[in-house]
């Protein structure tokens, strides 16, 4: 019985192999779409941003496609590791414990953390430490949680940013503890003035695409592909596109 499973499975393997040989590969590329600018649905529900960009412009130098799947952050690692994902690329950020779990890319973006309060609460809050006290949103298994349980004993995570952001709006928190640059799309995205970042940031972090653990053929792949796109000025016209600003 054993044996026959594994003829057949050597069987579909082979002609799987035989299907896509002309075919283009096309990648499971994970990401988490409530992260703008660099991961969030438009409209119609398509995932747009930096490094969907940024993911696509690689894709087309090494010549494979990707496909996108959503999930929760804190699943994304997980997928690699047990080959539900091709690559991650959702404004990760490099660490160590990380470095352990999965393999990441050279870095392409330099972020770093950030809180969003109410401006009613800007007499209060100048500085981070100021919110010793102070209920922190922020999102499940990311960098900025891990640094808010620093600052305070009272600290909630939520599966999406769009649910740490509703809560700040409803008073439910008193700050958002995320990369700066999606507080800060976050800031300029309001139609009013009613919150404001505080003046001080964080550990500056920098963010990489993951692949399993080996993965060394696709790991070359993206690397030599970031390079291409760094070269023929590519990547310089997608940091433009989404941030306004020279690299
Ligand atoms: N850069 C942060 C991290 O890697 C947040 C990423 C995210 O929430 N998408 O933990």
């Amino acid at each position: 019985m054993q044996k026959y499973f594994k003829v057949a499975a050597v069987a579909a393997a082979l002609s799987f192999g035989a299907l896509t040989a002309d075919a283009e590969e096309v990648l499971r590329f994970g990401t988490e779409p409530t992260f703008a600018p660099f991961e969030f649905s438009d409209q119609n529900n398509k995932v747009i941003g930096y490094d969907v960009d940024i993911i696509d412009a690689i894709a087309k130098e090494a010549g494979f496609k990707v496909e996108i799947v959503s999930m929760p952050f804190d699943g994304l690692i997980p997928a690699l590791m047990t080959s539900q994902l091709d690559l991650v690329a959702a404004g990760m950020t490099i660490t160590p414990e990380r470095a352990q779990k999965v393999d990441f890319t050279a870095p392409y973006y330099n972020s770093g953390l950030s809180a969003v309060i109410l401006k009613s609460n800007a007499g209060k809050f100048k500085k981070l430490d100021d919110l010793s006290k102070s209920r922190i949103c922020g999102q499940i298994g990311n960098t900025g949680v891990d640094f808010a349980k620093k600052l305070s004993g009272n600290v909630a995570a939520f599966n999406t940013h769009a649910e740490a952001f509703m809560e700040l709006k409803s008073k439910g928190c008193d700050a958002v503890v995320t990369d700066r640059p999606v507080n800060e799309y976050f800031l300029s995205s309001q139609k009013n003035d009613d919150y404001v970042e505080i003046n001080e940031f964080a550990e500056s972090a920098q963010f990489g695409i993951a692949v399993k653990k080996g993965n060394s053929d696709l790991l070359g792949q993206l690397n030599d592909g970031l390079k291409k796109i760094h070269e023929n000025g590519v990547f310089a016209e997608i940091h433009k596109k989404w941030f306004g600003t020279e690299e």
